[in-house]
């Protein structure tokens, strides 16, 4: 599955748009002031921000710029958050709420400001957070009000422009969407005009905390002054943030919609109860004819967490089902998802990690709000190099957690270990591979090579056999039927169906 965004570099061929240019050569042993692990909307904010500073910077992907979150993800760059508000102040403290919506606008200017200056197109829409049931009324109270609180400039509306029913919603005028991979295009040309390196399909594998710091990667090694490990969810364990980070799925589609002359509701919305649904419009591009193409469609929801909801694809099914519901004629042109990270106060982490001797530093748990948040994290990481930081880093560098939040992280952790305990039984107990039929098209079994958990796949008529333990924790993954992949129900590493690691915390392929 490609996003929209993903699919059209590649179906109308390399474009002056495309992000994914050719990579830089690797170096081996070369030295730089900053490795920025990872090429999605963090690392590459981070890098640039760090080559204006005059630093010798180098970007290390390990598979393209915006493979993974980033160019999959719906790019609404918005203050107003569906309730996220409400969930960070459930929480923590109220000083936290303002902090973050400090940090998420200082986000947002940083992000209009350099696409108005490299001329990437943004369009201004209002983003509005819908309750789709009587019950989802309460909500939209409590966001309006906490967004009043802390300073946004929000209306509450009997009513939406949506094709139906919808009861109330907190809306904030103004905000604005783009194409992800347009952004980072431009930040890759960017940081390499300052002399940075992006170094694509190089995983990074290990970093030892030492003066200074040694990268180990697919390729070699390189040394950095310092380490910012902007890969989604940490791939180091120290400080052991995998385990406090919930890695979350979800699904978007996108549709040509029959509008009969009529236009497609314009705002960003998102609905404050279930299901989730996240609604944006993306403009039509050019067509052979020089005219513009119709605006296309895009709606998110069924989220769960990794490697747990059993067969996906049917998750894709009910969202074409439930667009074509409520957009009628709607065709789906393209379906995709994605994954990203919570924290157990909803706040993302960034700072410096536990035992990195302050060489290495990480930035992880946007909870689906990265446009604004991964620049805030990027100006924070940056900031906190030169003791520099803004008043709204410092309050949520020292924020406090709640029992609320604590009780969260425990609860989460609980369910992990049951998952860890239900995969082993399962395997256990279940059929060896042996008795096992060959996988239909699209299909992964798991079996027993004689107690060691293995998945057989067959996609694209290639049946492949590998070994079913993430190689992180030892978790025992499961078939993913939407994307044909291998995925951990622990924390959330996921693999081509010939072992290739895709994403996660682990750094190392499945043994085949
Ligand atoms: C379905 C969905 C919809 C979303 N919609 C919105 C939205 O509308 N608005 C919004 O604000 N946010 C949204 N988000 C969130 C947003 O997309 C993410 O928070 C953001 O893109 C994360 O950016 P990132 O740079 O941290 O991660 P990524 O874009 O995932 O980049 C991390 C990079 O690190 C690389 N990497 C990982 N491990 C290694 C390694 N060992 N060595 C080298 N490189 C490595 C990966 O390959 C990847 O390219 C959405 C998220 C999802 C899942």
């Amino acid at each position: 599955m490609t996003s929209l965004w993903l699919a059209s570099r590649t179906e109308t061929g390399a474009d002056s748009r495309t992000a994914e240019s050719a990579t830089d050569p690797f170096e081996p042993d070369a030295r730089y002031d900053e490795v920025v692990v990872g090429a999605g909307l963090t690392g590459l904010v981070t890098a640039l921000l760090f080559a204006r500073a005059g630093k010798r910077v180098a970007v290390l992907e390990s598979r393209s710029i915006g493979a993974v979150a980033t160019g999959r993800s719906t790019a609404k760059l918005s203050l107003l958050q569906g309730s996220q508000l409400q969930k960070i102040k459930a929480h923590t403290y109220q000083s936290i709420v303002q902090a973050y919506v400090d940090a998420n606008r200082a986000g947002q200017e940083w992000m209009l400001e350099y696409a108005s200056s490299r001329g990437v197109a943004v369009q201004r829409r209002d983003a509005v957070s819908y309750a789709g049931t009587a019950e989802g009324v309460e909500t939209v109270g409590r966001e309006f009000r906490l967004a009043r609180a802390a300073g946004l400039d929000v209306r509450l509306v009997d009513r939406t422009d949506l094709p139906f029913e919808t009861f109330g919603a907190v809306v904030l005028p103004d905000q604005a969407q783009f194409d992800p991979l347009d952004v980072l295009a431009a930040l890759a040309a960017d940081v390499r005009s300052l002399g940075g390196v992006i170094v694509e399909n190089t995983r990074v594998t290990g970093v030892r905390a030492s003066d200074p710091a040694e990268v180990r990667t697919s390729r070699g090694t390189v040394f950095g002054a310092h380490v910012h490990l902007t890969t989604g969810v940490p791939i180091l364990d120290r400080g052991l943030y995998f385990a406090k980070l919930r890695a979350l799925r979800s699904y978007a589609g996108s549709y040509e919609v029959p509008m009969g002359g009529g236009e497609l509701p314009q705002s960003m919305y998102l609905s404050v109860d279930a299901p989730s649904r996240s609604i944006r419009t993306a403009p039509g591009r050019p067509t052979g004819d020089g005219s513009k193409g119709p605006a296309t469609l895009i709606v998110g929801g069924n989220g769960h967490p990794v490697g747990r909801a059993g067969d996906t694809q049917r998750l894709v099914d009910d969202l074409h089902d439930w667009t074509a519901r409520h957009f009628p004629g709607a065709v789906p042109t393209h379906s995709w998802s994605a994954q990203d990270y919570e924290t157990p106060h909803r706040v993302p982490f960034v700072g410096y990690l536990p035992r990195g001797r302050g060489r290495i530093y990480f930035a992880s748990g946007y909870d689906k709000w990265g446009m604004t948040n991964a620049v805030q994290a990027a100006l924070t990481l940056v900031s906190d190099l030169s003791s520099d930081s803004p008043s709204w880093a410092k309050t949520l560098h020292h924020r406090a957690t709640l029992p609320a939040a604590m009780a969260s992280g425990l609860g989460a952790n609980v369910a992990t270990g049951w998952w860890a305990l239900k995969g082993w039984a399962g395997v256990l107990t279940g059929p060896s591979t042996d008795a096992l039929p060959i996988p239909a098209e699209g299909e992964g079994l798991i079996g027993r090579s004689g107690i060691h958990p293995t998945g057989t796949s067959t996609v694209g008529g290639r049946t492949c056999q590998v070994s079913a333990v993430c190689p992180h924790l030892g978790g025992v993954l499961t078939w993913n039927s939407a994307e044909t992949s291998w995925d951990c129900p622990l924390h959330g590493s996921r693999f081509a169906p010939d072992g290739i690691l895709l994403e996660g915390p682990t750094v190392h392929d499945l043994r085949v």
